[in-house]
């Protein structure tokens, strides 16, 4: 039950009614709060039948994305922030389910901004499981190692990625998963599909149903304004070639639709699966022949930076301004692991 004293049960059945019709339940919820008193609207929509897309307000509009997938099982794709759980509260919410409804949140991978959530969801969803490679399973019930990875790796980015607010998960609640294992939701069964390369422990989810892959940071950061993609390539895991195979997996699964975790979905699959192989090995190209030239990180992070402003003018600048180093960091401990690189 939702006790923020906004939306009331008979806003909300009739936007359970609504969303049974077929209709789109943000709409619908939109048209009726503007007559009550509304606090605050999170962003959500229907992105594909019985899969729904809540926007997080990661750091900005637009840019996370957590999915509830509709069915006698009510399933999360991905927890957010430790800090995102309020914003997924009131989207389950607006979109008229129960909390005691969600059985799984499944989370691509253990990276701050897809699991950090998990442990503060967990308390507030009694029924629901938390779903992980089994690689990352350990990470979620004791996330010590995984904070100090963290803090080591986002370098500015710390303070944003609410690392003091992360919770252990209790480990009876955690479901380790493998490749080809299946979360069965009621009326969509989400195959895992492991999708290493961003991290050694990556998954995808298959939806039958849908025909959609949620992809999470496996394909990279989809800009649904402009259609385009960025390589999401952090340290200390990222692996340039097996992140391109793991593309070229989902490739083969024929896919019609792409949910990304960051942001949004879309139905132009193979253009963006090329553009995620193509663009990993352009950023590869461009940052190991700055390297081999002597530039340092901070340099090549500025050209990045540049790329960012001309491709993606609406983008916020301090956004790009901080991922673009942690991204930069991570080719070059790839390129330092495979012994690329002549220093
Ligand atoms: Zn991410």
């Amino acid at each position: 039950m939702n006790n923020n004293g906004y939306a009331g049960v008979g806003v909300r059945n009739l936007i359970t009614a609504a969303r049974k019709a077929g209709l789109n339940s943000t709409f619908s919820y939109k048209l009726l709060m503007n007559y009550g008193k509304r606090r605050s609207v999170v962003e959500t929509y229907k992105v594909a039948k019985g899969v729904y897309l809540i926007d997080v307000e990661m750091w900005t509009r637009r840019y996370g994305s957590v999915y509830v997938v509709e069915g006698e099982a009510v399933t999360l794709v991905e927890s957010g922030l430790s800090t995102s759980a309020g914003k997924i509260l009131e989207g389950l919410a607006q979109l008229g389910f129960h909390r005691d409804d969600v059985r799984h949140i499944v989370v691509s991978h253990v990276h701050l901004d897809h699991a950090g959530g998990a442990g503060v969801l967990a308390k507030e969803l009694p029924n629901a499981k938390v779903v992980v490679h089994k690689v990352g399973a350990p990470h979620l019930i004791d996330p010590s190692r995984l904070l100090r990875s963290a803090s080591k790796a986002l370098g500015q980015m710390r303070d944003a990625y609410g690392l003091e607010k992360v919770v252990p998960v209790a480990a009876e609640r955690v479901v380790p998963v493998d490749d080809g294992d299946v979360i069965d939701v009621g009326s969509h069964r989400l195959k895992v599909i492991y999708a290493p390369g961003h991290a050694s422990h990556h998954i995808c989810l298959y939806d039958e149903r849908s025909n959609g892959i949620f992809t999470g940071d496996a394909v990279g950061v989809y800009y649904p304004d402009a259609g385009i993609l960025k390589p999401t390539t952090p340290p200390p895991e990222f692996d340039m070639d097996v992140a391109i195979e793991s593309i070229g997996r989902l490739r083969e699964l024929k896919a019609s639709a792409l949910f990304f975790s960051h942001f949004g979905m879309t139905r132009d699959v193979e253009r963006m699966l090329d553009m995620g192989i193509e663009e990993i090995r352009r950023w590869g190209a461009l940052i190991q022949e700055a390297l081999s030239a002597g530039e340092n990180i901070k340099r090549i992070a500025a050209r990045l930076v540049d790329e960012f402003k001309e491709d993606l003018p609406f983008a916020p600048e301090w956004l790009s301004e901080q991922l673009a180093p942690v991204m930069v960091a991570g080719y070059v401990q790839y390129f330092e692991r495979k012994g690329m690189l002549e220093r």
